[in-house]
């Protein structure tokens, strides 16, 4: 008897309910589009470290030869139709972000995201898992220090065809690579403190225009910025 068969109500059974289920962590997978992306390397590292926390002046993908942002990326996720945003969940809590609240909001003092904090409070949130709010592709995943600590960035393309950025800052671990394809709820890294800086927290941006400069995390002109929380809430998924 082929005892295979025996998997078939499990499968069903997993495939039927919440994504809570499934863990999306794969920490070690070599980057898939690796070779399509063209990184700027050297010019970040090259920063004194006193700079690097003051804002990263260049975009983190080299635009050179293409016309514009959306062209570039069409070319990265042409035959990766299945990391295209088909929603977005929150980053904590997933994926309805339970259990945390934002304890300093979007443009708050010109705070450019929300910080998610546990209800439980202080650093009760360090190392708790932090998800990719939607599949993606990460364009930068590195420890900048300065103010910023680890930060990661992914592009989402959407199903309207437009781009979405997301970024992940102050984390205590990084889990996945420069060039790697994420899909929603997997596990990206866990909730930090920039290394001592801050109470443990999620510094949490979305962007509408993609590729921006790093930059300092407030601003007055929040410009290609939105409410990370009001935008999930608006693009959660459909079923
Ligand atoms: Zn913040």
């Amino acid at each position: 008897m082929n005892w295979y068969f025996l998997l078939i109500p499990f499968l069903l059974s997993v495939s039927i309910t919440s994504d809570d289920y499934i863990d999306y962590s794969y920490p070690d997978r070599m980057p898939r589009a690796f070779g399509k992306l063209k990184e700027r390397i050297g010019k970040l590292d090259s920063l004194p470290t006193y700079m690097q926390g003051e804002g990263i002046y260049e975009p983190p993908i080299d635009l050179t030869g293409y016309g514009s942002a959306d062209d570039y990326f069409d070319s990265v996720f042409e035959g990766n139709w299945q990391y295209m945003a088909a929603g977005y969940d929150f980053p904590v809590g997933k994926p309805n972000g339970r259990g945390y609240y934002v304890a300093q909001k979007f443009m708050q003092s010109g705070h450019l995201g929300d910080d998610f904090n546990a209800n439980t409070g202080g650093n009760t949130d360090l190392g708790h898992p932090i998800y990719s709010i939607a599949s993606g592709v990460v364009v930068f995943s590195k420890d900048i220090g300065g103010g910023w600590g680890n930060v990661i960035r992914i592009i989402h393309k959407n199903t309207d065809k437009t781009y979405t950025e997301s970024l992940y800052a102050h984390c205590d671990k990084r889990l996945v690579k420069y060039g790697q394809f994420v899909e929603k709820g997997e596990k990206i890294g866990t909730i930090g403190t920039a290394d001592g800086q801050y109470k443990a927290h999620l510094h949490h941006e979305i962007r509408t225009e993609v590729n921006m400069p790093l930059g300092k995390g407030y601003s007055r002109n929040p410009t290609g910025y939105v409410a990370p929380t009001m935008y999930i809430r608006s693009h959660r998924p459909r079923w």
